[in-house]
């Protein structure tokens, strides 16, 4: 038997979070949130004064940095070596700086390692760019979620608003660009799908039928899989 493992990939604005935190919950099996990650790792560099193309330092903090993730259903935290980030690495800056570290082959080596053990450890349902390509290639369980471009922007900008920030949604639409481009053509494990994925455009569905769609499918196919009892 195998772990399970739920791969949600996607673009920025689409509702990953939420679903995966929510999907994660209904299968009784951690959330990992791998964007996170290259968030902590982008922040980390940023204290250190370190550049966000400089990888060969960048390499040495993210081998060195300890990422956990305390998982309480009502207020989940990530900490960078004990410290509590969970609101440092969602600014603005640090998404565009988690954009550019996630470039860096030798940044994305130590990450996916980690991902993969964290994975194999219990079963996941795991949020990112790659997981399904890179990350877990051979989990039979792979979404990718879209939405058009407006519909992402519209509800970035909403939820920015709800923690006070004072951003255009014309900004956060040529930001939210911007970082999708940036990582859709990257050389190292862009973000894409294939025919593997069940494509799911979250345009004009509510989140309870995303999440739905995603546990009816997993729970189907997932006698051979080890899950908690
Ligand atoms: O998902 P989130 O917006 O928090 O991710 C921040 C950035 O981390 C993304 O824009 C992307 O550049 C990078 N990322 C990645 N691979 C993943 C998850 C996130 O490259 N698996």
């Amino acid at each position: 038997m195998q772990p399970l493992i739920v791969a949600i990939d996607g673009p920025s604005g689409v509702g990953k979070s939420t679903t995966s935190k929510r999907v994660a919950r209904s299968l009784g099996i951690p959330h990992i949130d791998t964007g996170a990650m290259y968030r902590a790792i982008a922040l980390a560099g940023v204290r250190a004064g370190v550049s966000v193309d400089d990888e060969v330092r960048l390499d040495e903090i993210a081998s060195r940095a300890r990422i956990e993730f305390v998982p309480d259903s009502a207020n989940p935290r990530v900490l960078l070596d004990g410290q509590d980030v969970t609101e440092a690495i969602r600014t603005h800056d640090m998404s565009m700086a988690a954009s550019c570290v996630s470039k860096l082959p030798a940044v994305r080596r130590v990450l996916v390692r980690l991902q993969q053990a964290m994975g194999n450890l219990a079963g996941g349902v795991l949020e990112g760019r790659d997981i399904g390509t890179r990350v877990f290639p051979g989990t039979p369980f792979k979404f990718f979620l879209t939405a058009r471009p407006e519909v992402r922007a519209a509800r970035r900008f909403n939820e920015l608003k709800e923690k006070g920030s004072s951003e255009t949604l014309a900004a956060v639409l040529a930001d939210t660009t911007l970082r999708d481009t940036q990582d859709s053509t990257r050389a190292d494990s862009p973000l894409t799908w294939n025919e593997s994925y069940l494509l799911i455009d979250t345009s004009d569905l509510s989140i309870d039928a995303v999440v739905a769609k995603i546990v009816g499918k997993v729970t189907a196919g997932a006698s051979n899989f080890l899950t908690p009892s």
